[in-house]
Parts: C-alpha cells; sequence; structure tokens
C-alpha cells in the first residue's frame, strides 16, 4: 500500500536495502531530501559515487584506499617490521583511533568460518607471507575478532606463521570475549594493544 509518488516510493525500496535501514528510517531520509538544499543532495550523491569509483584495496595490506599502495603503507615513518592482522578494513579504522600503533597492517578480508563455507582460500593470506619474508618482520600481531571466527582464524594463523619463528602476539585483554573489534573503544584497545601477549 504505497501512499507514495512513485519516484519517492523507488527511493524508500533502495534506501531499506542499506545496513540498519528499515522503512521508517528511509521515509525519514526522503524527508530530509525533500527538505535539504539541491546542492547538499548533489554533494550526497557524488560522495557515494566517488567512494564507489575510487576506493580499492591496497596492493600490500588489503586495506582501503584512494591509491595502489594505502597511506599507512606508503608513511616512512610506520614500521615496516610489525604488521597488525585485522579481518576487516573497518578495524584498521578503529586501532588507528587509538593512535598508539605505529607499526602497519594486514587486512584479510574476512574470516575463517566453517558454518558459512569460507576457509582459508578466502582470506588474503599469500601476500602476507610474501610480506614477512621480504620486510624482516620483528613481530606479527592477531588482532581478529574475540568471536568463533576470529578465534579459529588466529590459530590457523598461529600455525601458519609460528614455524617461521617470528614473534607472535594476540590482543585480548580487555576485549570482550565474542565481540567484534570495530565495536570496542579507543581506549579498551590501547590497552588492549599494549598488554598483548606472545603466543
Ligand atoms: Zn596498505
Amino acid at each position: 500500500m504505497a501512499h507514495h509518488a512513485d519516484s519517492i516510493e523507488r527511493l524508500i525500496n533502495r534506501l531499506i536495502k542499506l545496513p540498519g535501514i528499515g522503512r521508517r528510517s528511509a521515509e525519514r531520509i526522503v524527508a530530509y531530501v525533500l527538505d535539504s538544499p539541491l546542492e547538499e543532495i548533489r554533494g550526497l550523491a557524488s560522495s557515494i559515487m566517488k567512494v564507489k569509483e575510487t576506493i580499492r584495496f591496497c596492493r600490500i595490506c588489503n586495506n582501503l584506499s584512494e591509491t595502489e599502495v594505502c597511506k599507512i603503507c606508503q608513511d616512512i615513518q610506520r614500521r615496516k617490521d610489525l604488521i597488525c592482522i585485522v579481518e576487516k578494513p573497518g578495524d584498521v579504522a578503529v586501532i588507528e583511533k587509538s593512535a598508539k600503533y605505529n607499526g602497519t597492517y594486514h587486512v584479510l578480508l574476512g574470516s575463517i568460518s566453517p558454518l558459512e563455507g569460507k576457509g582459508p582460500a578466502d582470506l588474503k593470506i599469500d601476500n602476507l607471507l610474501l610480506r614477512l619474508k621480504q620486510n624482516n618482520v620483528k613481530e606479527v600481531i592477531i588482532a581478529t575478532d574475540a568471536d568463533t571466527e576470529g578465534e579459529t582464524t588466529a590459530l590457523y594463523l598461529t600455525k601458519l606463521i609460528k614455524p617461521s619463528g617470528i614473534k607472535l602476539t594476540r590482543i585480548g585483554v580487555g576485549i570482550p570475549v565474542g565481540s567484534n573489534l570495530e565495536y570496542s573503544d579507543p581506549a579498551t584497545l590501547s590497552k588492549a594493544m599494549e598488554s598483548r601477549q606472545e603466543i
């Protein structure tokens, strides 16, 4: 039972596909669009397009980037011999907010989840092993989530990296069991990073 003009109904139907947006929120967004100056909405639409068209994965660490190599990998101040492994680009953003980490990252772009049929082959691991060899890496910090998938992934990575003799640590203290890294606040995360344990 659509009470709206066709174009509004079409926009609502697109908006409710967005994560966390139900029909009521979609209607509120439509009201915002109608109330806002044309330039504001043009800017919003073009920002969405710009992100979609220009953002790609960093060739080295798989983080989101506008350039072939991301800003963190390009930064000569960042330690290339310290690598923190995370599941998603959002995790990099969260750790960066804690502002205490001066190493580099490796984003797996997923986690091992037998229930969803996702195994090690679905993760970006190949270029990690190459980096470990090329950069004379001193320490690898495993910062996958504290849920089942994250722990399974951490275990897999431990078995994979441990034989190389590289120091391997796991963050965890303060991160509640079963939780996602991206919902941790900067203070908790920075403490978890400082008190990482060798495995
Ligand atoms: Zn990078």
